[in-house]
């Protein structure tokens, strides 16, 4: 029988990683909900509605509708990767920049409302491990496992820093460090569906633990 799996926690926290391989092992499918943030943010960035830093709500909450995200299984790298209006984004919105503005694009509650019914669509038939900040309390209460994942700004920095740094960004550690304890701090404390534990959500702190370790943990739940 397949279930439903919701995975949350603070950015960095290996949650897509851990996602990936629990939704391969499973056969299921893995939504990334951070990329559908974060592909919003990406059009909103360049149609205009990024304005010295501030957004245009209402610009873009019009717009909203007619925007289209969409997850395309790419075989070569085992994962499905984000196209907005027909184009891959996948590399475009992991830079620096968008992650400087997802948070603030994320807080508005259109937003919010638009893209948590495209993710409840996308698992009503179970067999997918969603991760995010609000998927076991607000997309998927009911999901039968909930994980809520920390660990230190300081670790979760380094992991980001690492990625980019692979990616061929020029990025320094202080100002990834300064993402992070930023986006926290909104995420945490933003009207719309703040992130926090779900209720019944076991928490990691996987600050010290590796990849394997985790994935066993986890893995050992979701057949239970
Ligand atoms: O997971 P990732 O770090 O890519 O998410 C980017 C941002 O998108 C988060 O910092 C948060 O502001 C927002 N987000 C959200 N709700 C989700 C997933 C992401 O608000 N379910």
């Amino acid at each position: 029988n397949k279930i439903t799996i919701a995975i949350d926690g603070f950015s960095s926290t290996g949650k897509s990683t851990l996602a990936k391989q629990l939704a391969k092992k499973l056969e299921y499918v893995y939504v990334d909900t951070g990329a559908m943030y974060r592909a919003v943010t990406l059009y909103a960035m360049n149609n205009g509605f990024v304005v010295d830093g501030e957004i245009d709500t209402a610009g873009l909450t019009k717009d909203l509708d007619s925007i289209e995200l969409k997850f395309v299984f790419n075989p070569d790298l085992g994962f499905a990767e984000m196209y907005l209006n027909g184009e891959n984004v996948e590399r475009q919105i992991r830079t620096l920049e968008v992650s400087n503005y997802v948070s603030q694009i994320a807080e508005i509650k259109e937003v919010r409302t638009r893209l948590v019914a495209l993710q409840q669509n996308m698992g009503k038939d179970k067999g997918v491990v969603m991760d995010g900040r609000d998927i076991g309390t607000v997309v998927f209460p009911d999901a039968e496992l909930k994980i809520f994942m920390t660990a230190s700004p300081e670790k979760r920095a380094v992991r980001r820093y690492k990625e980019l740094l692979d990616r061929g960004e020029d990025v320094k550690y202080e100002d990834i460090l300064e993402n992070v304890q930023k986006r926290d701090y909104i995420d945490s404390h933003r009207e719309n569906s703040p992130l926090k534990k779900a209720e019944g959500a076991i928490e990691f702190d996987n600050s010290d633990m590796g990849l394997v370790q985790q994935f066993e943990r986890i893995y050992e739940h979701a057949l239970r």
